[in-house]
């Protein structure tokens, strides 16, 4: 995280105004992938990269947000708030407000300084991360506050309706909950959740394969469809069966004939990742590291071979971590076809881990990756 004294005084400098701070990290996601719209679990932790929001109130009617990020300002009424965003970095805060405004508060005029340190645009929810600290700041300028799975959804809508990006819940949600040293065993369906602690001799190394391939065919919403044609199938001998969740792998055995050979192979991925994720936070909480190092190998491959949402470069990327010194569990991250792997690395070889799987991974590729050893952090919060 940035030095907060620093952000202070910037925002000050700028805005001739004390600012009240927040803080909201970005995340990575250590198991259950393409499970979050089937109504299923996932598996995040908050990491210590993060983002201020440094707020304070204004007497012209305006609205005043400043990304130290992009080094821009960005001025617009608070009376007239816009209602849909311009493909521009404050569609994130605005649409914050605009959806706060929604829910029936007034939008006072005020100053907002954003900082963070969560990589762009790499797969470790640096949007959940702006969303997550302007909602903590727009509402303790309002005087007001929501339970945390609450505000994890208005974000989340923030994101969807005014951003127009389609994205789950888990991001904001652990953004929003987090806890230092633990994952997270969230809900889908209902967002009822667990903590699991993740022992403090683990670090998670985050290397990301600087890599982002759009394949053909290989989008969200493509998997999406295939998946949901899957339980179609099975829905249509057990309508209890509303989403993959509710489906079991004696489902497929039986009506797995009737689907098409990509939505099996999807629907084996999805069903098979829910439980996986479960036994994972079962593992983490008995303190099981080998237990959940074979299910995040398990799953790694399942969503390469199963899902086809891995590429060269991250499955590389999983096998040069495996012999070194220290791995507990490497997966590929996120939406799939690049970005970060996750791996879960003894502490006290971290260092070295990160240094060799670096090394080989440019050796392997020709691509120098950016590696990142972190801990799991606590959630949104007020910096004093
Ligand atoms: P990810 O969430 O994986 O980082 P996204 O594409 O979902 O990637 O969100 C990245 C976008 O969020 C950036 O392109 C930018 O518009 C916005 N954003 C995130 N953090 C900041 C920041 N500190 N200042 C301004 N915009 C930010
Ligand atoms: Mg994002």
């Amino acid at each position: 995280m940035h030095d907060p004294s620093v952000f202070r005084s910037m925002h000050r400098e700028r805005f001739e105004a004390e600012p009240a701070i927040f803080v909201a990290p970005g995340r990575v996601n250590l198991i259950g992938e393409h499970t979050d719209y089937a109504e299923g679990f996932v598996m995040p932790a908050a990491i210590n990269f993060a983002t201020l929001a440094g707020i304070s109130p204004r007497n012209d009617g305006r609205i005043v947000v400043y990304s130290e990020n992009y080094g821009e300002q960005r001025v617009f009424s608070a009376v007239e708030l816009p209602g849909k965003g311009i493909g521009h970095w404050s569609d994130y805060p605005m649409g914050v407000a605009a959806v706060l405004a929604g829910e029936g508060h007034t939008i006072p005029p005020f100053s907002l300084t954003l900082w963070g340190d969560v990589p762009l645009g790499s797969g470790l929810s640096s949007s959940a991360a702006i969303e997550v600290a302007t909602a903590f700041a727009l509402l303790s300028l309002i005087g007001t506050a929501y339970p945390g799975p609450v505000l994890a959804r208005l974000c989340q809508r923030a994101e969807n309706e005014f951003v127009g990006a389609s994205c789950g819940i888990m991001d904001q949600f652990i953004s929003v909950n987090g806890r230092e040293n633990h994952a997270l065993l969230l809900d889908c369906r209902d967002l009822s959740f667990k903590l699991a602690p993740i022992p403090a001799d683990v670090a998670l190394v985050i290397a990301n394969t600087m890599v982002k391939h759009s394949v053909a065919g290989g989008d969200y919403k493509t998997r999406r469809g295939e998946s949901e044609a899957a339980c179609a199938v099975i829905a249509s001998h057990r309508p209890g069966v509303r989403f993959l969740r509710d489906a079991t792998l004696e489902d497929l055995e039986q009506w797995g004939h009737e689907m098409d050979s990509k939505s099996l192979l999807r629907a084996r991925h999805i069903i098979s990742e829910n439980l996986r994720t479960v036994a994972a936070a079962e593992a983490l909480c008995k303190g099981d590291l080998e237990k959940l190092g074979r299910l995040m190998a398990e799953a790694h491959w399942s969503y390469s071979r199963d899902f086809e949402a891995s590429c060269v470069e991250a499955d590389a990327m999983v096998e040069l971590a495996q012999d070194l010194p220290g791995l507990i569990g490497a997966r590929l991250t996120g939406g799939g076809f690049g970005g970060c792997t996750v791996n879960l690395v003894e502490q006290e070889s971290a260092g070295q881990f990160a240094e060799a799987l670096g090394k080989r991974y440019a050796e392997r590729v020709g691509i120098e990756p950016q590696i990142h050893i972190c801990q799991a952090a606590s959630g949104a919060h007020r910096v004093e």
